[in-house]
């Protein structure tokens, strides 16, 4: 079970910041910027690479509800979302997750 399934469930804590019947926002916990939170679908998916045509709903919906947060935290001069994706994204947690950074200048292109 990954860690991200565990927070959907209540078993470690989280700084839980927003959550609807299919998604959960929460800090992460080692933040990249003065906003870093990640957007996670309830439901397993392992990666953006795994998700099917079925999840195109879905993966919209995550979007939104990053839009939706970046307005409600007042990241109104701009942010970045960013879906690290396999052993070369360097997604480290197997459930796809949507990094959303904000509160200073973010360089391009990544390291
Ligand atoms: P990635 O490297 O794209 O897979 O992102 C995984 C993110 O999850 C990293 O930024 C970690 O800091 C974050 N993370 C790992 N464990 C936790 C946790 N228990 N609570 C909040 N964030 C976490």
């Amino acid at each position: 079970m990954t860690v991200f399934k565990k927070i959907i469930d209540r078993q470690i804590p989280a700084d839980i910041v927003f959550e609807d019947a299919e998604c959960l926002a929460f800090r992460d916990i080692q933040p990249q910027a003065p906003t870093h939170l990640l957007v996670i679908p309830k439901r397993e998916i392992r990666s953006l690479a795994e998700s099917q045509p079925s999840d195109s709903a879905l993966l919209g919906h995550l979007l939104r509800v990053a839009a939706e947060l970046a307005t409600r935290l007042g990241l109104d001069n701009g942010y970045r979302v960013v879906i690290n994706t396999g052993a070369d994204g360097g997604q480290s947690v197997d459930h796809l997750h949507l990094h959303l950074l904000g509160g200073r200048p973010l360089r391009w292109p990544p390291g």
